[in-house]
């Protein structure tokens, strides 16, 4: 115990708990006061500015259901965020939590390291390759999808060592993309504050352009022609660091954090046709758009690409547990599986409880058709909602997005494609405008974002985007512009 937790007096000392039960109900029994007071003590939540956090006390999440999560003061607040994009089956799918149990009772852990293996990892293993494209029938575990990259990275530099290309060593990311926090998801991904705080980075990773639109095309280029000029971009870069020294280009289909950028439909097969003349692997991080986000199973099956990996996480579990996957074409796995040892691994890689938990999630996804009814269904609900409330709004210059998956650019002038000088701040205070009114929906800089619950029903679509359009005309009030 810290001597902080002396300073906050309303703190009561634990009691000793006669038993497990009385402990949880113990600990239900706090106050929002006290639970403030305890987490400012002592938990550091990630990326967050704690002194400013600790003066105005987090939220507190005490239970969930379907697309609806409660406060500990009894507030009911609507998921437009399915967590952090990942509770793809919404919350208190019973299955979901009979799966773990039942593992933990029956293997709660054994490792895939020295020759041995186990059910639950070979079943989520064959399960995956029936989803997957054709392709993809080969898959290594970790518990994140920043681990995920990781093993990326290992995966790209063995497999270009087994061609005896050993010169094929840079990676080539984007600007705005993001690809996990570990050191090596820091440096793939480009988000400048991440990187001014890490000055040690992993070698060989540079990045070119996004392919944002609304906040980078300049002159009159339509959207199609901006798009091929950034994916073109990525070969005037392995032209200049040579081609026989590129390894691998890696992007989300669409970028996420960085804004929910949808490039238009020239992007990704201009970009492919690239990687395939200069013999470069091509990486699609699917930590978000996997697991049907868009309406297809794979967010590179909507945009009409073949990547040679797939980078998977979030939705795998539907973050009930944590974990991560790469996904390997056919021929990546070839060289990899035929070519001696592969030094890479995780105490957890393949965990059971985990691969048990991903099992019954992907079945749930698979049984109940829900990645079908996003395509032919509510994604298109959703999307026409979104467009129709907000066509000509006096502060939304672009929705981007396509089945549950949404992007809101709040701009100053909507028409002339002009942001506001202090973007961040604006997206903020419609931030914490939806917070007030009980909506999750994150900012990130001057774009709002949405990524409801697959299993989100048209009512709840109703009501997020009802919800939505109180908070951002509450913003548009506060600025003055009507
Ligand atoms: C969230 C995310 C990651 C990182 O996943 P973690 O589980 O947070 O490590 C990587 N790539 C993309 C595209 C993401 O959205």
């Amino acid at each position: 115990m810290s001597y902080r937790t002396e300073e906050v007096a309303y703190v009561q000392p634990a009691q000793p708990a006669a038993s497990a039960q009385a402990a949880q109900a113990a600990q239900q029994q706090r106050s929002t006061a006290e639970y403030r007071a305890l987490d400012a003590a002592h938990h550091i939540h990630p990326f967050s500015d704690m002194g400013s956090l600790n003066r105005s006390g987090s939220r507190v999440i005490v239970k969930a259901q379907g697309v609806y999560l409660w406060d500990s003061e009894g507030n009911k607040v609507i998921d437009g965020m399915a967590g952090l994009w990942c509770v793809n089956v919404g919350y208190g799918r019973k299955e979901l939590a009979d799966a773990a149990y039942k593992q933990m009772q029956e293997l709660p852990y054994y490792n895939t390291f020295f020759k041995t293996t186990h059910p639950p990892v070979i079943e989520l293993s064959a399960l995956l390759a029936e989803l997957a494209p054709e392709p993809f029938n080969h898959f290594f575990y970790c518990n994140s999808g920043s681990e995920g990259n990781d093993t990326v990275l290992r995966i790209v530099h063995q497999y270009w060592a087994t061609q005896g290309k050993h010169s094929k060593k840079f990676v080539i990311s984007r600007k705005n993309g993001y690809h996990g926090s570990t050191i090596a998801g820091g440096t793939l991904g480009g988000m400048g504050y991440m990187h001014e705080q890490m000055p040690s980075k992993v070698e060989n990773i540079v990045h070119i352009d996004q392919p944002y639109f609304f906040g980078e095309a300049e002159g009159n280029l339509t959207p199609e022609e901006f798009a091929l000029a950034r994916a073109q971009q990525l070969e005037a870069k392995i032209l200049e660091i040579g081609a026989d020294n590129v390894a691998a280009f890696i992007g989300e289909p669409f970028q996420g954090a960085g804004g929910v950028i949808f490039p238009a439909s020239t992007y990704w097969p201009e970009i492919q046709r690239i990687c395939r003349k200069y013999d470069i692997l091509l990486v699609a991080d699917e930590v978000i758009g996997g697991f049907g986000r868009t309406g297809e199973w794979f967010a590179h099956q909507h945009f009409g690409f073949e990547p040679d990996l797939i980078t998977l996480a979030k939705g795998l579990t539907s973050g009930y547990v944590p974990m991560g996957a790469v996904g390997l074409h056919d021929r990546v796995a070839k060289a990899i599986i035929e070519n001696g040892d592969f030094n890479h691994g995780l105490t957890y890689s393949g965990h059971p409880v985990a691969a048990a938990v991903a099992l019954a999630n992907l079945k749930l996804l698979r049984d109940e058709k829900i990645v079908e009814r996003v395509k032919n269904d509510t994604g298109l609900y959703f999307q026409k909602q979104l467009r129709e409330t907000f066509a000509n709004h006096p502060i939304i210059g672009e929705i981007s997005g396509a089945g549950l998956v949404a992007g809101l650019q709040l701009a100053q002038d909507p028409k002339a494609r002009k942001r506001f000088a202090n973007g961040g701040d604006v997206g903020t205070i419609c931030r914490d405008f939806c917070f007030n009114g009980n909506l999750i929906m994150r900012a990130t800089g001057d774009r709002m974002l949405l990524s409801p619950p697959l299993v989100i029903n048209k009512l709840e679509i109703d009501e997020i985007v009802s919800k939505a359009k109180i908070a951002i005309d509450a913003t548009a009030q506060q600025l003055g512009i009507s």
